[in-house]
């Protein structure tokens, strides 16, 4: 089988709503192509692949037990750690494979949050259904053929942000810069202020940091570059709106989000020009459901729903997983939107790994970034939850590291506006917030890697104010 890296419908989709019909099909189309492909997926599962033929026999599951959307319900759903179990008892890619290693053409990793890294592999089908969905969640971001873009995503440790990142741009005739995050900065810049990219893409607050980075190392200011696109994704920064605002400002240029994850995928959600949440982009290939987290239930993707999402893959050949928890906690902002697209919008508010719970309250730590974003310029917008417990609950108050503004508000003292930051985090939140203030700058900025929000102890910082 041939390869074509420049997809054929690259050129004629720049004038095109989306980059792909499917984008723009009906609810009612895209339940049939899912409930038809669905079908077949089970069965080729049982098959091709020993970890799915044991799971579903053990919950007793026989061979027509799936024949459409309506009967996921029963079956069990598939865990990060079942993943990760089988890949210890068959490497290099686990009991779950389910096409022959000689098809198979291409392997990432993904960055491990908890534990090892947890790796999958391609077949060449695969592979074009993975820049397939990209390249449309690309488009959907704003990117078009002919494009220049700067990779500010990680290159390295085979991530999904590097390689298939490079591929999707590729295949829908843009040009990626290749350099990474992790090829620093200067080299970054240098490149962007050499090529003027058109798009640039990363972590939002990388490309907030490269942006000051250039004023502060270079006396320059990125927006004689002329970027026309910012398009980030990794961490749920670009969802928060004054931390969205302060990026587009500091470039010039409109932001958009995507999301995605190694398992499934590279990119399958995106937003589009109306700012609005994202589209999931690859409905003919997952299926995404959105689950009650502690109950396991189904619940329909209305607006303003909320939930997990879990995932099954309905073309995979390599590494297909079913009914995958991933651990992404979503809202639903939208089911109709002005672009055209019929998949309905969501915005990703956490992640099952940060989620902490503060006397019974679950709390996001970018919920908390949004409540300080929305504080500046009293303070830098800068903050850390130290969690300095075991696990992930917790009955003390929630201690949070704030840094304090380069320019502070004439006539403020530093006890009215700790009091202020924690009334602020009662009312938005519920929880009681004990704050320190720290040194302008004294927070580590993130780099190539990306910010942690939640520190396990408190940082040596000289200067900090407040004690608990
Ligand atoms: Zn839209």
């Amino acid at each position: 089988m041939q390869v074509n890296y420049v997809s054929p419908a690259a050129a004629a989709a720049a004038v095109r709503a989306a980059f792909s019909p499917v984008e723009l099909l009906d609810p009612a189309a895209v339940t049939a192509l899912q409930n038809e492909r669905l079908a077949r997926q089970y069965r080729y599962l049982l098959e091709r692949s020993a970890f799915y033929r044991r799971k579903f026999a053990a919950a007793g599951l026989g061979p027509d037990a799936v024949r459409t959307l309506d009967d996921l319900a029963i079956v069990p759903f598939t865990t990060k750690a079942e993943l990760r179990d089988s890949l210890r008892a068959a490497p290099p890619f686990g009991e779950h494979l389910a096409a022959p290693l000689a098809e198979v053409i291409q392997m990432q990793a993904s960055s491990g949050t908890t534990g090892s890294p947890s790796y999958v592999a391609l077949t060449q089908r695969d592979a074009v259904s993975w820049q397939e969905a990209s390249a449309r969640s690309l488009f959907a971001c704003g990117i078009r053929a002919g494009d220049l873009v700067l990779h500010g995503f990680s290159m390295s440790k085979g991530f999904v942000g590097g390689l298939p990142i490079f591929q999707a741009l590729q295949y829908m005739g843009a040009v990626d810069i290749p350099i990474g995050a992790d090829g620093g900065i200067e080299r970054l810049l240098a490149a962007a202020f050499d090529l003027r990219p058109s798009a640039i893409v990363g972590t939002p607050n990388f490309l907030l940091h490269l942006a000051e980075a250039a004023q502060a190392q270079l006396g320059r200011d990125v927006r004689e570059i002329g970027v026309r696109r910012l398009v980030v994704g990794g961490e749920p920064g670009g969802g928060i709106a004054a931390l969205r605002t302060r990026i587009e400002q500091a470039w010039g240029a409109k932001l958009c989000e995507l999301m995605g994850g190694t398992d499934l995928g590279v990119i399958y959600w995106a937003e589009c020009d109306a700012q609005d949440g994202m589209h999931m982009t690859a409905p003919d290939s997952i299926v995404a459901e959105l689950i009650d987290p502690d109950t396991g239930l189904t619940r329909p993707f209305t607006d303003g729903a909320t939930g997990e999402l879990v995932y099954t893959a309905i073309e995979r050949e390599a590494s297909p997983v079913f009914r995958f928890r991933s651990g992404d906690h979503v809202l639903v902002t939208g089911t109709r939107c002005s672009c055209g697209r019929r998949q309905p919008k969501i915005r990703c508010f956490g992640r099952t790994d940060d989620m902490l719970i503060v006397r019974g309250i679950n709390l996001f730590p970018s919920a908390v970034q949004d409540v300080i974003e929305g504080l500046r310029p009293a303070v830098s917008g800068q903050v850390r939850v130290i969690a300095d417990f075991e696990g992930h609950s917790t009955q003390a108050n929630l201690k949070l590291l704030v840094e304090r503004a380069e320019h502070e508000p004439a006539g403020l003292t530093l006890g009215a506006l700790r009091q202020e930051i924690e009334a602020r985090i009662r009312g938005a939140l519920a929880v009681k917030a004990d704050v320190l203030l720290a040194p302008h700058g004294s927070i580590e900025k993130p780099g190539a890697a990306k910010v942690k929000l939640v520190l396990r102890a408190m940082p040596a910082i000289d200067g900090v104010w407040g004690g608990c």
